[in-house]
């Protein structure tokens, strides 16, 4: 499966070649500063099955609760959070679902798991079939 996404702007492109992919949403603290919404929506791929195809992302570099660091991509133009990859999860790249191509952000209809979901705002509810961890996995 060959998945594409891109910044809002345009001037960052990326593209994905891998079987399939983990869908997550992640209810962190950190997550709702970065994108300014009340979590994020992930497809976490196999990080040598991402490669970026157009433009140069800027970087921030967060430290996590497990005291490790939370690199944060995004578009130095736009300001779209495109996608993280955490020191303790070196072998992936968590990509921001809604900088998907072609509807993908709808994950099918399914969401794998919730991560933080302590965090996770009163109105919203948990959903169904999804495994719910407090913290990340
Ligand atoms: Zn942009
Ligand atoms: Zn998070």
């Amino acid at each position: 499966m060959t998945l594409t996404g891109s910044c809002m702007c345009g001037s960052i492109a990326y593209t994905v070649e891998a079987d399939t992919y983990v869908s997550a949403l992640c209810h962190c603290n950190d997550c709702q500063k970065w994108s300014g919404g009340a979590f994020t929506s992930n497809a976490v791929v196999p990080r040598a099955s991402f490669k970026v195809t157009k433009g140069t992302p800027n970087s921030y570099d967060g430290i996590g609760t497990s005291g490790k660091i939370n690199k944060h991509f995004f578009c130095p133009t736009c300001g779209s959070s495109l996608y993280t990859e955490l020191e303790i999860m070196p072998d992936m790249t968590c990509i921001k679902a809604g900088t998907l191509d072609g509807g993908e952000a709808n994950f099918k209809g399914k969401v794998d798991v919730e991560f933080y979901v302590k965090d996770r705002p009163a109105y919203l509810v948990a959903v169904e079939g999804a495994k719910q961890e407090q913290l990340l996995g």
